[in-house]
């Protein structure tokens, strides 16, 4: 079969892409270069009859319209939004649990501090209310700031409609918090540590920044976007988010397109400023009119397209989007679950969803701390899940597998390479959660340790970043990936990007994806009629 339009990456955006195209009668064919589709959401063996989610553990979640529209549910996908959602363990013993009902967690949060209390509903009110005008923002198309067309410019008018709809205080916050630094954020509402820090950490998951850098506070309205709850979402699904990709191939295969795996794109191919198909490493040229990249940005024009076919001016600018990675990825074959102290012996109950370490805002600051000067954070901060207790299959009978997300490693080291550093990642984990479930290490049947180095060279993530390019303000919206070229467009005629180093792009939402196929339809129709 001919095929016109080429992918480059089976991540969940291209999956998402593919989809929406194959849909609308164009013939995708996906190449991706691992061996199965679905990018940082697979689910993946890594001890025998041990399954984790290798690298997300949680989905942003998705947007609703892309779970209908692709039939996840009917294809087999069971979604579970675990209650509580959250639980942030302290070195004291006490742990501070977050229900998906704000008045059920208003009532954990009193013995920490009534005033506390009552202002956490206010809180949740306030964001709920802010997150439900950006989410609007998540599913558009960034406008063109130097030359809007008058579809924009409508957009515009009405966002702005919108934003008055806010009311003075609400449309205040939102001017306000987002170069705010997320740690003064939290402290003019909360007292306490814990909570702060709970909160905060949404701010930084994934950046290579602290609670104190200005900011934060831009990305925790964007996480509030897609989910508005303060502790965040834990949305999974039955088997991890492998199973929902795996469900997303099947629905874009079904809907038309082809999936290659260990298909590796070593070469954009361009011809008088057009993209006209792509090389893959073994020599193969695969010919096509559009191509579409879900890999991130720097790699794509930095490492697939030839540099004299862009501006130096466009190449400077993309070597100058920042990827600085911080996470490492632990994996961890437990014999039986831990005991956290703090929470009730009924253990699974409780550790449903994530579990927060990092008890204070000076504490994640510290472990950011160490990153800047290229240490690995001596005391990190880590987001973990145990994905078996919402399927029991992912581990050999009365066994579990826990998701260890840590941070601070950063990809540029200060000293040595990333090679042979497994072991002390591991160590550093256990040795920071021994303070929290004591005598988990004791629990350990083995452990998969990916570093930012792993990310990058198995993964496909320059710098190892985990979002395609850092969540800073000066890198979301109209200048992701830079300014003019937010609406997954590039100078290269027929060449676009779906990835997440494209507005939304923070996480498993699949938003990226979606606009990118809405525009390159529409690109598609124009061309038609010229
Ligand atoms: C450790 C880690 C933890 C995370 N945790 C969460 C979480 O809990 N919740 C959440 O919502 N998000 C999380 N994320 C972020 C989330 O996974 C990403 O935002 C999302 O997967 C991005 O999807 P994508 O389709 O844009 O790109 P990717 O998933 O990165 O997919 C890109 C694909 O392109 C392929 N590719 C690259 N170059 C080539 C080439 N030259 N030829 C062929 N194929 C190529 C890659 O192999 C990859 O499969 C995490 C990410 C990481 C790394």
């Amino acid at each position: 079969m001919a095929h016109d339009v080429i992918l480059v990456g089976a991540g969940h955006n291209a999956l998402v892409t593919a989809f929406y195209l194959a849909k609308a009668g164009k013939r995708p064919l996906v190449l991706e270069r691992r061996h199965l589709p679905g990018g940082c959401a697979t689910s993946e063996e890594f001890a025998p009859g041990f399954r984790s989610s290798t690298l997300a553990h949680t989905l942003g979640p998705l947007r609703p319209g892309i779970v209908n529209d692709m039939q996840l549910e009917r294809r087999g996908v069971a979604f579970v939004q675990p209650d509580p959602r959250l639980v942030s363990v302290a070195p004291d013993g006490r742990a501070l649990v977050f229900s998906t009902d704000p008045g059920r967690t208003a009532e954990a949060i009193k013995p920490f501090s009534t005033k506390d209390a009552a202002r956490y509903l206010e809180f949740c009110a306030t964001i709920e209310r802010i997150g439900a005008f950006l989410s609007e923002l998540l599913g558009t198309t960034p406008p063109s700031i130097d030359s809007p067309s008058a579809g924009e410019l409508w957009e515009l008018l009405k966002t702005g409609r919108r934003f008055r709809a806010l009311g003075k205080k609400e449309s205040f916050a939102l001017l306000r918090w987002g170069p705010m630094a997320v740690a003064d954020l939290v402290a003019e509402w909360f007292e306490t540590d814990l909570l702060m820090a709970s909160v905060a950490a949404r701010a930084i998951h994934g950046t290579a920044m602290g609670p104190w850098s200005a900011g934060t506070g831009a990305v925790l309205l964007l996480a509030a976007a897609i989910d508005p709850q303060p502790g965040g979402s834990s949305a999974t699904a039955v088997g991890g988010p492998g199973a929902v990709t795996r469900a997303m191939a099947d629905a874009a295969r079904e809907a038309g397109a082809e999936i290659r795996t260990g298909a590796d794109v070593a070469r954009i191919l361009v011809k008088d400023g057009a993209a006209i198909g792509v090389a893959l490493a073994d020599g193969t040229e695969i010919l096509a009119s559009t191509v579409v990249s879900g890999a991130d940005p720097r790699r794509t024009f930095l490492r697939l397209v030839d540099p004299v076919e862009l501006e130096p001016e466009f190449r400077t600018r993309i070597r100058n989007y920042r990827c600085p990675g911080t996470v490492a990825k632990v994996n961890v074959a437990l014999r039986a679950l831990p005991a956290f102290r703090g929470l009730p012996a009924d253990a699974a109950s409780s550790l449903r969803g994530r579990v927060h370490v990092g008890p204070g805002i000076d504490y994640l600051e510290r472990a950011f701390d160490a990153s800047k000067y290229g240490e690995v954070s001596p005391s990190p901060y880590l987001d973990i899940m145990f994905p078996s207790i919402v399927d029991p299959s992912m581990a050999p009978a009365g066994r579990h597998v826990m998701s260890v997300h840590m941070q601070y490693a950063p990809f540029n080291l200060k000293s040595g390479t990333w090679a042979g550093q497994e072991s002390a990642i591991a160590d550093t984990v256990f040795r920071t959660l021994e303070t929290y479930a004591p005598g988990i290490t004791a629990l350990v049947e083995h452990r998969q340790v990916i570093t930012p180095a792993d990310l990058e060279n198995v993964y496909g993530l320059t710098g190892g970043h985990i979002h395609h390019g850092e969540l800073a303000l000066d890198q979301l919206f109209t200048m992701r990936p830079t300014l003019g070229w937010a609406d997954y467009r590039t100078p290269l005629q027929g060449l676009y990007l779906c990835g997440s180093g494209t507005h939304p792009g923070n996480g498993l939402t699949g938003a990226s994806g979606l606009n990118a196929a809405r525009e390159i339809l529409k690109a598609s129709r124009t061309q038609r009629r010229a």
